[in-house]
This record gives C-alpha cells, structure tokens and sequence, in this order.
C-alpha cells in the first residue's frame, strides 16, 4: 500500500496517510488513514487502520481507535472559540440534549461563539492584567497527555508560559512516582521490547492489565504461551488479563512492596539469585540479600498482608527465579504504572524492578522487565521548550512548581492568607489554562477541585476537542483538533521505534493546534523572540537534533519516507539489543543497578493495615480505569460507552462486604469518606477480594441519574502524593459503603448518558 505524505488527491481519489495514535497509551500505533478526496473540494477521513509494516502495531488498533472517526466526526466536536455569555455562572451544564454546543445543547445556553481574534485578545489582555496584579506565577498551565506528540505535549506551549513567567507545572498525575523510582534503579528508563516477550518462558502482568490498555503487547504474550508460557497476574483487581492468565493472584492494594521482598526472600534463602549478574552489574547486593532475609519478609508473614498464602509466593518465587536456567525462556515482568498510584508506590517500584537485577534475567532475551521504555528516546526537550525563556519573564528567574496532582490545594489554598501551602511562598492562582487534560473529572480531591475551578475571580481557559467537565467552568473555550488533523513527531513508552505523524486532514471546523494557539497568543502577548515563529517541522527538526547514539539516522526527511524508524539501540555478539544484560546499560551514577536504599515496606495510611484505617472507612476503594475508554477520553462517545455498558454505574464489592451492609446487586448505594461521596449501584462478585471495593471512572457529568451532574470516583481520591516523586495516591482511598433508600421514579438511572445525537 502506498504511503503518502501531505498534499491533495485529485476529486474522488484516496490516499493513505501514516499517522501515529498520539493517546496516553504505551502502544503508540502507527495510522494509516486514508483521505477521500469529495467533490466540493474538500477531503474527509473514510478509514484508519493499524500499519501491517509497523513491528508492534502488526496492522491492527485497539478498541478505542479502530472505529475513531466517529469520534473526529462527531457531533459533539467543539469547533469555534466560545465565550461564557456574561452573568452565566460556572459549573455543570450537562450533555447537550440535542447533541452538542453547534447543534444547540444545554451547553449553547452557557456559551456563546467568538472569532479566534477575540478570543486571543481577551485571553491575552486578562493574562497581562493577572500578571500585573498579581506577578505571572499566578498564572497556572495545567495539561498532561491528552496528546503524547512531542509538539503537542510540550513545545510551543511551555515556550509561552516560561516567557510569561508562569507557574511550572510539575506533571505528577499518572507515572512520576514509578518513573523517578524506576530510574533510582536503573538510571534510565528503558526496559524488555515488546517483541522479545514472545520469548519468555514466564510472564508476570504485575499491575498490568495488557489486555485491556497495552494490547500490542498481547500477541508477543500469546506467542510465548503457544510455546509453553505461563502468564502470572498480580493485581487486586480481577482484570481482564486476570480472567484469561493461567494464574490471577489478588493481592491486596498498597501491598507490592511486601510481596517483592517475600518473592526475594525465598530467593535468597534457596540461593537462586545469580551472583555472578549480581557481582558484574549491582551495586548493595549484600545488604539487600540481608534485608530480604529478615524474618518478617518470609512469605509466612507476607501472606496475611499481602492476602498471597505462603505457598503460592514461594512457588512463584521458584519458578520466577530458575526460569530461564532449565532450557525454557527466561522470566519477564510487565509491570504497570497502577502499582505506583499508592501512598508508597515509588518504593514498591523500586522492590519490583529488583526482581531481574537479582535473578540476572536481563541476559537472556525475553527476559527482564518493562515498565516504559520512554528514556530510550532522547528527544531534545530543552530545544523544544526553552525553559531559560522563564529569565526573560518578568520574574527574570525561574517560576515557582505547583504540584498537579494537588490542583485542588493550589485552586483552593495555595496563596490564602494564614494557609500553609505546601508547594511554597506565591500568589494565588488566578488564571488557569487548561489543555490535553480533564482535571475536573481526573484529578484527586475532586471536591477542592470544583470548589476552586468555581472562583468567581478565577480566569480560566480551556483547549479542548469536547465539551468535557472541565469545560464546563470554563471563561473561554478553544477548539482543540485530533491527531488526524496535526503534524508531529513521537516517541513510545511501549516499544522502541521512533514515528512521525502526518496530518491526514485539515483541522475541523476552527479547530488550532496547540503549537498554532500558543504562538498566535505569544504574538499578542508581545513576545517578540524567534522562536515563537518556529513551524511544525522547525520544532521537529530541533526535537530530533540530538548527538544521542540511539538517535542516529534518525531525521525528519527519513522519517517521512519511512514512518518508523527503530532506534538504534546497542548490540550484543548475536546482534541482540537486551536491556541492562551487563553493565554498560546502566546510567545510574554507580553505572550499576542500585540496591540501596533497600525497599522498606510500610503499608499506606489509607490501607487496611495503615494509620488511617478506622471503623468508619475500612474498605479499600479502586478508581479503576475502563478498558475502552483512555482516562477520561472516550468517555462521551456512544459506542464507547456501548462497550463499557455492563460496568457503568457500578460498584463491585465482595459478597462477604456486602452481606455485612445487607447488600444486593442492583442496590443503590452511597460510596463515601470525608472527602465526599458517589452514588452508584452494588455489583457483588468475585472481581475484588474482600475489604476492596471498586468503581470506574467516568465524566462527571455522565455519573448522575438521567444526566444529572454528580461527581465520580475522584470525589473520594485525596490530594496525598508517593514517597517518591510526588505522585497522585488514587489506590491509597478508604471508604464506606450503605445502601440507599430511592424513592420509586426518582433515581431512574446511574451513570447513563442521555440520548443524543450518535
Ligand atoms: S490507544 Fe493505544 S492501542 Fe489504541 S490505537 Fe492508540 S496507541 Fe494503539
């Protein structure tokens, strides 16, 4: 199939377009789109498909995108710059009854359309107004992996807020903690390719739901059980990776730690480590082994904790460590980021990583472990996004770092008088510019959250596709475009190839791109450096101008030809590129894999075992992510919400916790701490172990009866961050449960969108 770069077809014709899917997911997939030319002149997407040349994609997409054009061509697409009509208050407008803002949806009584211009100058003129007042650190960007596009991540727009003096934003929400910890370890983040799964002899989904949000790796997995694999799963939750393994282990949330050093332990005690790795490659091998040997982690003591009877960990432990060593592959470990959403995650990070550094499984193929293997790209994130312009700011300094994962604090406190703000000395938040992200509906604490997006005195500007949550507190509403509709240039956290991702179509309606929105505002903020005139292909030039080794070869001009290009990752005798297989892989300062500080397991504060834990909130809650949906995003759209139909509005519980609250699925039930509360209806089965409670994230605005506003699963979730990294704490939530008494037609229905249009 021919591959085409920009450009038109002739009337009536097609052609195809690499793209890369630019959402929050390790798989990265390459595109291909193909372009329809119409007869009025224009072009429209008609089909997108997964690249049959790309190693990973292997020519199929995932649930989410393989049906994406009903989400770029829906009808809920916000498509003009929008301003909030004057004396409209903030807050939830619900989903347009009739389909969306341009076909008149309850959201068109709050807003009302703008040209870009005026949209861009009142955004500047209340951003110089904000700064002179208040200093420009009151100023906060707030944005995460709504698009995982070098550009559109993070170029232009940090560009803009450095030259303004704005606060940095530190982007904690989803892998910082496991990310620092990982590379505490290792130096670099970098891992097991996906490809070499398929030669595995055991595989352990810690935390990793690979059939449900990595399912490019799946084929590689199902590859390796053809050739006689077991696939372990350990997670609390009973996924749908955990229904089709050979063996689900429910272990307790907030508890890996403990079950790392049991595994260690045995391995220790029996003396399968492999010392001679050990010796060549780690640095605290000694006083590991010492400290995995201590009495309390002998997986008798682990069992009760971890809810993992003893047999089965020293099992595992076994069968973990001689993998590899009798013939069959080695063992490799495909951890994911829900295991360091947790009180001291950065720490059961840490634990996990060890695991190969112990066993030496990193020197056989298909052995080790994954967690991201982002670090493996050596983009030139500094030539993208300039942070010395923060000395040309008014500040002439760096600005202030308020924390993501605790927007509710800085919305609500940060800058009060007599408060003390943990994030530091500043003004308070005056303007918030929202883009790539959904804070109303994912961030922790979402009460505080709400209460602050709700100021009066607050400015606040939303980039957006649709009109999400957080959409609905906003003063002024920014057509955002798709990845169809953008040019970039991408990384991956799931495999080792480096993309370009053309524009398929013009962007719909007066949708902007984030590198075309901020440059315009830089013009009308007055910047007048060069570098806001940089183009598109500018800015991938400089994010690809690396002397890096394992960018090398690796251009636009070849990347436009070719649309992947495997990074050019070192080598072994047998042309083996293994990860961390000796030590030349390591880039910790030791140039080894660091044992030390050795892994202190202490049980979250909000966990059964924790200080937190009282008789008023004794269960552990799970805000689990829905396997078609991406986050937040999705969320809206129909067939999406068809997918993921049977667990809408459900709380799943244990038959033992629900016969203790005289519960029944189906029943109406009140999930609650001191945070807030949600109402959703009792699902009783075996998913969760008993104590554990779990729920699914959703829109706000698509969690009440009937439409209703309500609030969803971050009601309950709390601004406390990891050990390590500052991370949000989502798997560290106590809660209640009761049921709740409905009144017969009055609560008709939980978490249903209403009928609209699609
Ligand atoms: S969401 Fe992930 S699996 Fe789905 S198409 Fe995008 S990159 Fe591929």
């Amino acid at each position: 199939m021919a591959i085409e770069a920009q450009g038109m077809a002739a009337e009536g014709q097609t052609r195809v377009v690499h793209a890369v899917c630019s959402h929050d997911c390790p798989d990265s997939c390459a595109v291909l789109v193909t372009v329809e030319s119409l007869a009025h002149g224009g072009e429209r997407a008609v089909k997108v498909e997964g690249d049959p040349t790309h190693p990973v994609t292997q020519g199929f997409l995932c649930g989410k995108v393989a049906q994406y054009l009903e989400r770029v061509y829906s009808p809920d697409r916000l498509l003009y710059p929008m301003r909030r009509k004057p004396g409209r208050p903030k807050g939830p407008a619900g989903y347009g009854a009739a389909g969306s803002i341009q076909t008149g949806g309850r959201e068109a009584d709050a807003f009302e359309r703008i040209s870009w211009d005026e949209a861009l100058d009142e955004i500047a003129a209340r951003l110089t107004a904000i700064s002179a007042e208040f200093g420009p650190e009151s100023v906060l960007p707030y944005s995460y992996a709504g698009t995982i596009g070098k550009l559109g991540y993070g170029s232009m727009d940090r560009r803009f807020f450095h030259r303004l003096g704005a606060s940095q934003l530190a982007r904690t929400i989803c892998a910082e903690a496991g990310g620092v910890a990982f590379k505490q370890v290792y130096g670099i983040k970098l891992g097991t390719p996906p490809e070499d799964f398929a030669h595995a002899g055991l595989i352990v989904a810690w935390g990793a739901n690979i059939h449900g949000n990595n399912i490019h790796l799946w084929p590689f997995v199902e590859e390796a059980r053809r050739k006689g694999a077991r696939l372990v799963v350990i997670d609390p939750y009973r996924t749908r990776t955990a229904a089709v393994a050979d063996e689900h282990l429910a272990i307790l949330p907030g508890t890996d730690t403990l079950l790392a050093l049991a595994l260690m332990h045995t391995i220790f005690a029996e003396g399968l480590e492999d010392a001679e790795y050990m010796a060549a490659c780690t640095l605290g091998a000694a006083e590991l082994r010492a400290h995995a040997l201590r009495p309390e982690h002998a997986p008798e003591c682990a069992a009760e904790v971890t809810g993992i009877d003893a047999g089965t960990i020293r099992r595992l432990a076994r069968d973990y460590a001689k993998a590899g060593r009798d013939g069959n592959g080695p063992a490799a470990i495909r951890l994911n980021y829900g295991v360091q959403r947790s009180e001291n995650g950065g720490t059961a990070v840490r634990a996990v990583c060890m695991l190969p550094l112990i066993t030496g499984a990193w020197k056989r193929r298909g052995g080790g472990l994954q967690l991201s293997t982002s670090g493996a790209f050596p983009f030139n994130g500094d030539a993208l996004e300039m942070p010395e312009l923060m000395q040309a700011s008014p500040l002439g300094r760096d600005a202030r770092t308020v924390n993501m994962s605790r927007l509710g604090h800085a919305l609500t406190e940060l800058g009060q008088q007599g408060i003390d703000t943990a994030d530091g000395d500043g003004p308070p938040v005056k303007a918030l510019f929202v883009y790539n992200s959904n804070p109303a509906a994912v961030a922790p604490n979402q009460n505080a959250v709400l209460r602050g997006m709700m100021r009066p005195d607050l400015f606040t500007v939303v980039h957006e596709q649709f009109l999400t949550d957080t959409a609905d507190y906003a003063d002024i509403l920014l057509p955002a475009p798709t990845f169809l509709e953008v040019k970039d240039v991408q990384g991956a956290y799931g495999h080792l190839y480096a993309q370009l991702s053309q524009q398929a179509i013009a962007p719909l309606g007066e949708a902007w791109s984030n590198v075309r929105l901020f440059a315009e505002l830089a013009r009308r903020m007055g910047f007048a450096e060069a570098c806001f005139a940089d183009t598109e292909d500018d800015l991938i030039d400089q994010a690809l101008a690396t002397e890096h080794p394992f960018f090398a070869g690796i251009t636009r001009q070849r990347l436009q030809q070719e649309g992947h290009m495997a990074l050019a990752l070192p080598t072994n005798a047998a042309g083996e590129s293994l990860p961390f297989s000796d030590a030349s892989w390591f880039r910790t300062a030791s140039g080894r894999g660091e044992l030390t500080p050795v892994p202190v397991f202490i049980a979250p504060a909000e966990s059964r075992g924790g200080a937190a834990c009282t008789p008023e909130y004794p269960l552990e809650f799970l805000p689990r992510k829905a396997d078609n949906y991406m986050n937040s995003t999705f969320a809206n759209i129909p067939r999406h919400q068809r997918m993921e139909a049977r667990s809408t509005g459900l709380l799943e519980l244990h038959p033992a916790d629900a016969a203790a609250r005289g519960l029944a699925t189906g029943d109406a039930v009140e999930v609650f701490n001191a945070r807030g509360s949600i109402r959703l209806r009792a699902q009783v089965g075996g998913s969760v172990p008993q104590g554990v409670v779990a729920a699914r994230l959703n829109w706000n605005k698509l969690s009440g009866a009937d439409g209703a506003a309500a609030n969803n699963v971050n009601a309950l979730t709390s601004e406390t961050v990891t050990d390590i990294g500052a991370g949000a704490t989502f798997y560290s939530t106590l809660v209640e449960v009761r049921k709740v008494r409905v009144r017969p037609g009055v609560e008709t229905s939980v978490g249903r969108r209403p009928v609209t249009a699609g």
